[in-house]
């Protein structure tokens, strides 16, 4: 379901664009849709007609991104299985200091080799309501003022539910533009559309090497784009909005955490507006990858900082609860596609 649905059968009721509004505020705050303002109540403002349909409207948006369980994690954040209406799960999590990963697609044709959401394949996109639903149902657990697209599917991918999406959260959604974060492993289309918007987020890229080989066998359908043209298309859109551009480097032991690797960094990064976000792979025990050891991570942070990039080390949220990314969704529809995904990761 579209943004657009849920506006036009609020018109089908009677509602002008400043009823719509007001229940679209109502509805992203995860407030009850007749929800009124300090000095206004809803029945002396919203018209009857409307505020007669609002119940099986409530119903509908209820069921667009369902609680299907929760798992808090000792960091702070929690990650949520979320259902969908047609029965199909994503993951959103909340992350410490308020903010919310969502996800924009069920699987991904992105294929990342470390990912359990790329081993699925692209099972459908996720509509632009079912989106902003996520922060609907998120906000009734804690207040949310940063919404990052980083959780299952690749955003570029499902670029027209993201985009009204980000813009609806940017405006009803009061959500400041920086607080919106893309991420994508980088697509012509994302660099053409998102200095067009009114609400233009900030822009998170995934590196996760300075190879263009290896990063063709990292990100296997990946769009062919050289991780130099990709900087320079982010330092573009960064200097275009005043806003750094975070690149993501999933670090891998014996794959991506070598000496040539961090002068590539250096090469691409040194004097560029950009934060280069460490995240070491949350391994599991038979894993193809690994995390590189403690001193080695820091080792690569103090190299890379004391050289003039800007660098963090970001844990994936939640990693002590059910590893990374895609795992709560794969383990609790594995009857279901454990043949798929047995054949995949071999
Ligand atoms: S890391 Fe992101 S882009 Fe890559 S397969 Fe997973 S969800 Fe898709």
């Amino acid at each position: 379901m579209r943004i657009h649905d849920v506006q036009n059968r609020l018109a089908d009721l009677g509602a002008k664009p400043m009823h719509i509004g007001r229940v679209s505020r109502a509805w992203l705050r995860g407030l009850p849709l007749d929800t009124g303002t300090r000095h206004q109540q809803t029945e002396n403002f919203l018209p009857l007609t409307v505020r007669e349909g609002l119940p099986e409207l409530a119903h509908t948006l209820e069921g667009l991104a369902r609680l299907k369980s929760e798992h808090p994690a000792a960091d702070g954040s929690a990650r949520l299985l979320v259902e969908l209406a047609d029965g199909q799960m994503v993951e959103s999590v909340l992350l410490p200091r308020d903010g919310l990963c969502v996800s924009t697609q069920v699987g991904c044709a992105v294929g990342c080799v470390f990912c359990m959401t790329g081993k699925s394949g692209l099972l459908r996109q996720v509509g632009s309501a079912e989106i902003v639903a996520q922060v609907a149902l998120a906000r009734r657990f804690r207040p949310v003022k940063k919404v990052v697209f980083m959780g299952m599917g690749e955003p570029a991918h499902n670029l027209d539910n993201v985009l009204e999406a980000i813009d609806l959260l940017g405006t009803d959604g009061g959500i400041g533009h920086k607080n919106l974060v893309f991420s994508t492993v980088g697509d012509m289309r994302v660099f053409e559309r998102l200095p067009q918007q009114t609400v233009r987020p900030a822009l998170a890229l995934s590196l996760h090497t300075t190879r263009a080989d290896l990063r063709q066998q990292l990100l296997p359908k990946a769009p062919r784009i050289d991780p130099e043209e990709l900087v320079e298309l982010g330092e573009a859109y960064a200097r275009q909005i005043g806003y750094p551009i975070q690149y993501q480097w999933t670090l891998l032991a014996g794959i991506n955490d070598n000496q040539d690797e961090l002068e590539g960094i250096l090469r691409l990064l040194k004097g560029k507006y950009a934060v280069m976000n460490m995240i070491p792979y949350n391994s599991l025990d038979d894993d193809d990858y690994q995390r590189p050891n403690g001193d080695c991570i820091v080792e690569i942070v103090r190299y890379l900082h004391s050289r003039g990039v800007l660098t963090k080390v970001r844990n994936s949220a939640g990693q002590d609860i059910e590893g990374g990314c895609g795992q709560l969704r794969a383990r609790a529809v594995q009857p279901l596609d454990s043949k798929r995904l047995i054949k995949r990761v071999r």
